[in-house]
């Protein structure tokens, strides 16, 4: 089945002569329980592409479906339920709350929404992220590798139908991105997550399923199974 999908999706920002055309009609689908990669040089609408898709945007042109929902025809009240509900992010800079555990922050989206923590799924998420033994550490306590895992369980917890991680290994050294890259891409394995990961870097997207490349706002080219030929 398909977690998401656009469909002829432009955006463009400014008017008249300062006018950027950062997506020019993006038709891409995103299968329920794959992992796909976004590449493309600075500029190319990465990120634009991210930031309509998750809700956090509006789009000039097109349509943007998380499951069978159509966000662009969706008020306020509704895209704020869609993005607490159906989707997780995952930060370059991890958006910690600094005073709050880590058990804390992982929570924190459900306890704001008034929803309960499945108990089961919580551990679940927290052993493999490799979490146990530092719940009750601050941010502050922790490695950044540490509080990007953090930052991946509070995304997971909620059960979302996908994931959206912008560079999520950009602030990280290699060792601590591998972690965050293992992390994700379990999650795909054994619980079927769907993800969407922005990143730089070629290692970071062999982790995925397949990888889109962006250019001048297009997708220009895509690569499936980037992963074949890696033992992870
Ligand atoms: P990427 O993530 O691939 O670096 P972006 O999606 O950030 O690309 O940007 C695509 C294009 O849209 C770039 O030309 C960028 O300068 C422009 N852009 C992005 N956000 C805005 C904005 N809020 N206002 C004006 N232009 C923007
Ligand atoms: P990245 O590509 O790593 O996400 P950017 O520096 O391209 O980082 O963009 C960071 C944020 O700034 C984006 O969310 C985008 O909306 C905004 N942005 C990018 N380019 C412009 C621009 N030309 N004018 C205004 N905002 C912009």
């Amino acid at each position: 089945s398909r977690a998401a999908r656009t469909v002829d999706l432009a955006k463009v920002y400014g008017k008249g002569d300062t006018q950027v055309v950062a997506l020019g009609g993006v038709t891409v689908d995103f299968a329920s329980g794959q992992f796909t990669a976004i590449m493309g040089p600075s500029g190319s609408g990465k990120s634009t592409l991210m930031h309509c898709m998750a809700a956090l945007d509006s789009v000039t042109r097109g349509e943007v479906y998380i499951g069978e929902t159509e966000l662009t025809r969706l008020g306020d009240a509704a895209l704020t339920r869609l993005r607490r509900d159906e989707i997780g992010f995952v930060f370059q800079a991890f958006n910690l709350v600094p005073t709050l555990s880590a058990r804390e922050n992982i929570t924190l989206p459900l306890d704001i929404a008034g929803r309960d923590v499945d108990p089961g799924w919580f551990d679940t998420v927290v052993s493999t992220v490799g979490l146990s033994d530092r719940l009750g550490h601050k941010p502050s306590e922790l490695s950044g590798g540490q509080q990007q895992r953090v930052a991946c369980a509070r995304a997971l917890v909620s059960k979302p139908s996908i994931v959206f991680a912008d560079e999520p290994t950009g602030n990280l050294d290699s060792r601590s991105g591998t972690e965050v890259l293992s992390f994700l891409r379990r999650s795909v394995r054994e619980y079927g997550q769907t993800i969407v990961m922005v990143t730089h870097d070629p290692g970071a997207a062999a982790y995925a399923d397949r990888v889109l490349f962006l250019g001048d706002g297009l997708i220009v080219d895509e690569m499936a199974d980037p992963t074949a030929d890696r033992v992870l």
